[in-house]
C-alpha cells in the first residue's frame, strides 16, 4: 500500500457481495441524498441487489455507523471476472490509513486477506488462465525493463503454452502409435519404427533446447544485467553513473540499515536494464581511493555479467588501469575511453588491445567505446553494444518463445533428458514399450509447464510467489 491517489481493494468469492452489502451505503442509504419513493426499497434490501452486472456505483464505506470514505464500487459478478468469481472492487481515496481502515472493516465483515497470488490462483483454478499465463502475470508485476514487459505480455498471450501444447501433441501421437501397434500388431507395423521415431524426436528436442537456452537470456531481460563499473580514481566512474542514471533512474535499492550506502542501482540502456552493483564505493567520493581498491573491485566483478572499465583517455595508462585491463580479459566487458571531449588522446584503442592481448587463449572480441561521461556522449553507442552482446543484436523478441521462469526451464530440461533416454533405448535396440515410458515422462513434464496434470502442492508453491492482491 503506497500513498497513491486512489486505492483499490478487491473482494472476490461467493461471499463478496454479502460483505460489500455490510459495508457499503449508497448516497440514499447514507441519507446524503433525499429519499425518492421510487428508488427506495421498503424491504430494506441493499441497493447492491438492484445493480446491473459490471456497473460502477458511487457511495460510502461504513464501519458500523462511522463513515470511513467515499468510494466507487465496481460490481462484477462472475464468471467473467479476473478470478472467475463474484468480485467487488472498491476504489477509494487511498492514503494508507484510510485504506487500512476499509480493509479492516471488510475483514470484520466476513472477508479475509488474500494469500500472496491467491487472486491469480483462483483465476487458474477457475479455468480462466493456464499456468504459463498465471506465472506471466507475476513476471509482468516484476518486470523491470521494456523487453521484460514485452516478453511477459507475449507469454500472457500464451506463446509458451502454444509451443508446448504442439510439442506434447507430437509426443502423444508417437505414444498412441506405439500403444496401438503393441495392441494390434496385425494392423500396425513397427518394423523400422525406432529409426523413424529418432528422426521425429530430433526437431522436438531442438525446439525444447532452444526454449531452455532462452531462459538465460530471459533472466538477463527480467532481472537486469549484473554490472560492475571499474576504474582508477578520477577515471570518471561516478560521472558515468550519473550519465547512465540521468532522469531515467529506475529503481534505487536501499539495503536495510544503511541509509546512505546505495548498493545497487538500476538503469535502463538499450532497452535493457543494468543492475549496477556495489555503487556505494563509487558514489562515496570521500573514500574513493580506499574503497575502490582494485582488490575490492575484482571481488564484486566476479559475479558480474558485465564489466564496464572506465579509462581516463587523457592520461597515460597507469598500474591500476593495467591491472583492470588484465583482469577483464576474456570476460564480458566493455572498455570505456572516457573524456573524449578533451581530445587529448593519451590512450588509444591499440594500447588497450595490446594490454588485453592474451597470448595463451584465443582472442575474445574486445569492445571499446569512446565516451564523454561528463557530456553524456557515447552513451547510445554503449547501449547498442550492450544490446548486441546480450541479445546478439538479433531482432528476435517477436516470434521466439522465451522462458522467463525457472520452473518451466527445469521441466523442459527434464523433458529433454527423457527424450534422450528414448534415443538411448533406440540405440540399444530395446523393445518399443521402453520408448513409451520415457515418452510419457517427457509428455508429463511438458504438461507441468502449462499446468496440466499438476499436483496441488506444486500449485500452492507457485501461487504463493505472487504478489498480494493479484
Ligand atoms: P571517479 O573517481 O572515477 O568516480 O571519477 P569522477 O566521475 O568523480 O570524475 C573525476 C573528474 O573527471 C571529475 O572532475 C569529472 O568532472 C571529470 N570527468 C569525468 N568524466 C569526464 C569527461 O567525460 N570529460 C571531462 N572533461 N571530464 C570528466
Amino acid at each position: 500500500m503506497t500513498a497513491s491517489g486512489i486505492g483499490i481493494i478487491r473482494i472476490s468469492g461467493p461471499e463478496a457481495f454479502a460483505v460489500l452489502k455490510r459495508i457499503y451505503r449508497s448516497p440514499l442509504e447514507a441519507g446524503v441524498q433525499k429519499k425518492n419513493p421510487q428508488d427506495h426499497d421498503r424491504t430494506g434490501r441493499s441497493s447492491v441487489d438492484t445493480w446491473k452486472n459490471n456497473t460502477v456505483h458511487y457511495g460510502y464505506i461504513y464501519d458500523g455507523r462511522e463513515r470511513i470514505d467515499e468510494c466507487l464500487v465496481l460490481y462484477l459478478p462472475g464468471p467473467h471476472t479476473y478470478t472467475t468469481e463474484d468480485t467487488a472492487e472498491i476504489d477509494c481515496h487511498g492514503g494508507p490509513y484510510v485504506m487500512r481502515r476499509i480493509l479492516e472493516t471488510a475483514l470484520k465483515n466476513g472477508a479475509r486477506l488474500a494469500e500472496p497470488g491467491e487472486f491469480t490462483k483462483r483465476a487458474f483454478l477457475g479455468g480462466r488462465i493456464d499456468l504459463t499465463e498465471a506465472e506471466a502475470v507475476m513476471d509482468v508485476i516484476g518486470a523491470r525493463s521494456e523487453d521484460a514487459l514485452k516478453s511477459s505480455m507475449r507469454q500472457l498471450a500464451g506463446s509458451v503454452r502454444r509451443s508446448i501444447t504442439e510439442l506434447r501433441e507430437k509426443i502423444m501421437d508417437e505414444l498412441a502409435y506405439i500403444e496401438a501397434a503393441l495392441d494390434d500388431p496385425e494392423h500396425y507395423d513397427l518394423t523400422g519404427y525406432p529409426e523413424q521415431l529418432r528422426e521425429k524426436l530430433q526437431p522436438i528436442r531442438r525446439r525444447l533446447l532452444q526454449m531452455s537456452h532462452s531462459f538465460a537470456e530471459g533472466r538477463i531481460i527480467r532481472e537486469g544485467i549484473a554490472t560492475v563499473i571499474l576504474g582508477r580514481p578520477n577515471a570518471g566512474k561516478s560521472s558515468l553513473l550519473n550519465a547512465l542514471s540521468g532522469t531515467d533512474r529506475a529503481i534505487v535499492t536501499d539495503i536495510e540499515g544503511t541509509t546512505r550506502d546505495v548498493l545497487e542501482e538500476n538503469v535502463r540502456i538499450g532497452g535493457l536494464s543494468l543492475r549496477l552493483m556495489d555503487t556505494a564505493g563509487i558514489r562515496d567520493t570521500e573514500n574513493a581511493v580506499e574503497k575502490i581498491g582494485v582488490n575490492r573491485a575484482i571481488e564484486s566483478a566476479e559475479e558480474a555479467d558485465l564489466i564496464l572499465a572506465v579509462i581516463d583517455s587523457s592520461r597515460p595508462l597507469d598500474e591500476n588501469d593495467r591491472d583492470i585491463l588484465r583482469m577483464i580479459r576474456g570476460r564480458r566487458s566493455i572498455v570505456l575511453l572516457n573524456k573524449s571531449d578533451l581530445k587529448e588522446e593519451a590512450v588509444t584503442e591499440d594500447m588497450i588491445r595490446t594490454e588485453m592481448k592474451n597470448p595463451d587463449e584465443k582472442q575474445e572480441e574486445i569492445h571499446i567505446v569512446h565516451i564523454s561521461a561528463k557530456n553524456s556522449e557515447g552513451i547510445d553507442e554503449l547501449g547498442r553494444i550492450i544490446r548486441s552482446m546480450f541479445l546478439g543484436g538479433r531482432i528476435r523478441m517477436n516470434e521466439e518463445v522465451m522462458l522467463t521462469n525457472a520452473r518451466h526451464k527445469e521441466a523442459v530440461d527434464r523433458a529433454i533428458r527423457s527424450l534422450d533416454l528414448v534415443g538411448q533405448s533406440i540405440d540399444n535396440g530395446m523393445p518399443e514399450d521402453f520408448f513409451s515410458i520415457d515418452l510419457m515422462d517427457a509428455y508429463r513434464e511438458l504438461g507441468n509447464v502449462i499446468g496440466e496434470e499438476i499436483d496441488d502442492d506444486l500449485a500452492n508453491t507457485i501461487f504463493s510467489k505472487f504478489c498480494m492482491g493479484k
